[in-house]
């Protein structure tokens, strides 16, 4: 299979780069008066697992061209450039991929973010989302860097099932074995996320519900997307969450909660006897990107403006090509402030979702989750 050639915005394009003198305050906004205040960064393209609504084996299989190691943004790189996004304003950094835990050396670009204060003043957030298959040998060493919270995937505790969902023969002991050590190493809260497939693990949804409530961990559910070219996405395998709260509360009754803060993606419930909570993430039924305030890193250094983009903007290019940091904090706040991008609200309405439909949809696991 060969890698789909995904166009690249012109950087050169954005004016006032050359020799601007732009100093960043923390304050930048897009057309919509969105401000940027997460950034996503994919450390590598590449996983151990083959998640069927990620990384389809007939897709993704051994012929598949994954970036060279030299297109990959360094750690250097990725610490230059997450400095200039956190003075734009930033306040949390997610490292995903791919799998982010296969990236050697993960602990020495943790501790480099983990030092970072906001515009703000606060410390960074620095956080990551992981398969959890590395996670017992890897969570005491993850928080000895700096590491505070993590975000685990798991789909199913029905050993056949999970191991049909990433068919890579992983057993869901493995990743709970992982949740256990991130937990004794304090990493936490911890939550854990699951994508539901309707005929597929929905099944799940109750087990899941009863084995993590009252545990501490905030068990999520993540509506089936539409992301990437590869997965055969259809509407009638999306379960909404709506559907999700109605079968988890005829069992253990549920009440609202509100939401932790004004860009929270997940809407939570918690357990009425008060052992816990769950969100859901309607990223389908129940678009959120009037609030959508993540930029996204991909692991070769394009900056996407949307989950859904068809084309990045490359960042990398001006890491290496000499630009000094003001030049690139220049760049940034142009596409920033030229951001329109709100997907999954004008495919929630009906209306033609705004990006060249031929263009290639860019792929989860290049772009990260
Ligand atoms: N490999 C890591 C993991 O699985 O946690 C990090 C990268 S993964 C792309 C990030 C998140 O995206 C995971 O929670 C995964 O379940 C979710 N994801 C991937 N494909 C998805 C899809 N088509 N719809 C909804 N969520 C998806
Ligand atoms: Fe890998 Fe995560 Fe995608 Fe599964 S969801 S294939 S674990 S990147
Ligand atoms: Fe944000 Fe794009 Fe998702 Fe909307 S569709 S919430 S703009 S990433």
């Amino acid at each position: 299979m060969s890698r789909r050639i995904i166009p690249v915005a012109d950087i050169s394009a954005v004016p006032d780069i050359a020799g601007a003198a732009f100093a960043p305050r923390g304050t930048l906004t897009d057309a919509r008066s969105r401000p940027m205040r997460d950034l996503r960064i994919s450390i590598t393209d590449r996983c151990n697992f083959r998640c069927v609504y990620c990384m389809p084996r007939a897709v993704f299989d051994k012929d598949y061209p994954f970036l060279p190691h030299s297109a990959l943004l360094t750690f250097e790189e990725i610490e230059r450039l997450a400095r200039i996004f956190v003075a734009h304003g930033v306040e949390k950094v997610r490292l995903t991929g791919g799998e982010p835990l296969l990236r050697k050396n993960i602990e020495w670009l943790i501790e480099r973010l983990a030092r970072m204060s906001t515009a703000s003043g606060r410390p960074l957030d620095v956080t990551l989302t992981t398969n959890g298959s590395l996670l017992a040998r890897k969570a005491r060493s993850l928080r000895d860097a700096g590491l505070t919270r993590v975000t685990v995937s798991l789909d199913a505790l029905d050993d056949a099932l999970f191991k049909r969902m990433n068919d890579a023969d992983f057993a869901p002991s493995a990743v709970l074995d992982g949740i256990a050590a991130a937990e004794a190493s304090g990493l936490a809260p911890l939550k854990v996320n699951m994508v539901v497939k309707r005929g597929t693990n929905d099944g799940e949804i109750l087990p899941m519900a009863r084995h993590f409530k009252g545990s501490g961990v905030v068990l999520r559910f993540i509506e089936y997307m539409d992301v990437g070219t590869s997965n055969g996405w259809n509407m009638t395998e999306v379960l909404p969450s709506a559907e999700v709260v109605a079968r988890i509360g005829e069992v253990f009754p549920l009440v609202p909660l509100e939401p932790n803060s004004a860009a929270e993606t997940a809407q939570r419930w918690g357990y009425a006897d008060g052992t816990g909570e769950i969100g859901v993430i309607s990223s389908v039924t129940r678009a959120f990107c009037g609030s959508c305030t993540r930029a996204r890193l991909s692991t070769e250094g394009k900056l996407y403006l949307c989950l859904f983009a068809s084309s990045g903007h490359d960042l990398r290019a001006l890491v290496r090509n000499g630009s000094s940091d003001a030049d690139i904090a220049t760049a940034i706040a142009r596409i920033w402030q030229a951001r329109e991008d709100r997907y999954s609200q004008l495919r929630g309405s009906g209306v033609p979702a705004g990006r060249d439909n031929d263009a290639p949809r860019v792929e989860m696991s290049y772009i990260g989750g």
